[in-house]
């Protein structure tokens, strides 16, 4: 008999008087792309047991915060960090099945959301966090018990029995027969941690469709009719026409001031660009540019002039949305009519630095991709122009994107590129469904890794220019078509 075996036997026998009718009711406790990161197994020491399974969001040394869902509808109970050993703040949950009792418990959180009552399946009942005995990473520890509280072995259930195997976790045996998966979840489980988020959104196919005279940094651009204008970027005050039926280039009239970090956008047949106040006195202009005599008109000063704001059009206003480093937390309009700047609501913390937008069904949906300290930031915001108001509930960003650029596409958001740690830019995409609040990643990636470029989209092609490349030398003007 193998050791496994002998363990086998006597953990069944342990529990036979236990035994009851598998439930199959309980839903993934979460709702965002979240992982297992350790399973359930079984010791008769307790120190070598770990009786629940640990989820957790983000990639290697990512333990990022998410929302926690009841599993299954019933009375809640939390319970404050300090209560029960090492479960920090802690919920649990008692079940009611066919006049069975079982009890789901939710552990380590940052904060939950009420302390009694009964919750329905999927209502949110806290944030995930490290409080209690978390090793100080963020993960949710989950068990299914069929007595409650409880600190006997015996009570406790496997959720799942596909990741404990012996072989995963050698000189602890696991706890198979009658528990896992098919016992318990109505859902599918999760995705095997290490494995690629599930695909999702368009492939986009990538050709050069053109080159840069040089390598650009930062350059901000507008799609106006089939054509697109590019600025600013090293050279403070150039003013590029690209045409995506030839590939070509063509220098247009300089702008009045720079816009080296600022931004442009087009609006009903006219051109916007706004500087960035940063390099030269007086460079927070609106300008507007006439085709007829391809020349620039200064309008007033933008009162809040940052680096790097998020550019999006909605209802006659252009919206300038945090920045970078400076004022992040400062957004303001620019009304295409009156040619006027207003003061917003203040973005609420955390705040967008280096921030990207796109306007869909007259709403603005912003993603942070910097905190001040040059780090990943995660949040998405939505901005109703109607109410000057703020939703800070979007589910952030599933990793870090610092630098990374928005472009819509039907009710997506497509958030390309940027750099997911200090270093490594990615050419990999992550998608953000505006209807189902969801993110995944698409099957497609960038044909380089890139960050900060600038991006502009015509019917269902998307055009690249210049930014930071993994290849310092690139000058390749990108097309990428959304299969
Ligand atoms: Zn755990």
């Amino acid at each position: 008999m193998t050791r496994h075996m002998l363990w086998t036997l006597l953990i069944s026998l342990t529990h036979a008087s236990t035994a009851f009718a598998s439930p199959k009711v309980l839903k993934l406790p979460f709702q965002d792309d979240v992982r297992i990161v350790q399973g359930w197994h079984y010791n008769f020491d307790p120190k070598k047991s770990h009786q629940g399974i640990d989820f957790k969001k983000g990639r290697a040394n990512e333990w990022l915060a998410f929302t926690i869902t009841a599993a299954y509808e019933g009375q809640i109970t939390c319970h404050p960090n300090g209560t029960y050993a090492g479960y920090g703040n802690v919920c649990v949950i008692r079940h009611s099945f066919q006049q069975q009792t079982f009890y789901t418990l939710y552990a380590h959180l940052e904060s939950y959301a009420k302390n009694s009552g009964y919750v329905n399946t999927g209502d949110s009942i806290g944030q995930a966090g490290k409080t209690g005995a978390a090793n100080g990473l963020v993960h949710l520890h989950f068990e299914v018990m069929n007595e409650s509280p409880c600190m006997k072995s015996w009570c406790r259930e496997d959720p799942y029995d596909i990741y404990d195997t012996v072989d995963q976790y050698p000189n602890i045996s696991s706890n198979p027969g009658t528990m896992g998966a098919e016992r318990w979840w109505a859902d599918d489980p999760p995705l095997p941690p290490g494995a690629p988020p599930a695909p999702c959104g368009p492939n986009i196919l990538w050709q050069v469709a053109g080159r840069m005279p040089e390598p650009e940094d930062v350059m901000v651009s507008a799609a106006l009719g089939d054509k697109i204008h590019i600025f600013g970027g090293s050279r403070y005050l150039n003013h590029r026409l690209y045409d995506p039926a030839d590939g070509s280039l063509h220098d247009l009239s300089l702008l009045p001031h720079s816009i080296s970090n600022g931004a442009a956008i087009s609006v009903t047949g006219t051109l916007y660009a706004f500087g960035d106040g940063m390099i030269f006195d007086r460079s927070a202009y609106a300008m507007t540019w006439t085709e007829a005599t391809d020349s620039w008109v200064s309008h007033t000063l933008n009162p809040h002039p940052r680096r790097f704001p998020a550019t999006s059009a909605a209802n006659g206003k252009i919206y300038l949305m945090g920045g970078f480093n400076y004022e992040v937390e400062k957004a303001t309009a620019f009304d295409i009519e009156t040619l006027t700047w207003s003061v917003l609501t203040p973005i609420p913390p955390p705040e967008l630095d280096l921030p990207t937008s796109v306007a869909y069904e007259g709403k603005i949906y912003v993603f942070s991709t910097a905190t001040g300290e040059d780090l990943g930031s995660t949040s998405a915001l939505m901005y109703d122009p109607n109410t000057d108001d703020w939703t800070t509930s979007l589910p952030p960003l599933p990793y870090y994107r610092y630098g990374s650029r928005a472009v819509v596409h039907g009710s997506s958001v497509l958030l390309l590129g940027g750099r997911e740690n200090a270093e490594t830019p990615t050419s990999s995409i992550n998608v953000f469904d505006i209807k189902s609040g969801q993110w995944c990643t698409s099957p497609g990636a960038l044909p380089e890794p890139m960050l900060l470029f600038a991006v502009e989209k015509l019917g269902n092609s998307i055009y690249i220019f210049g930014g930071a490349r993994a290849n310092r030398d690139s000058v390749d003007i990108w097309k990428g078509v959304i299969q």
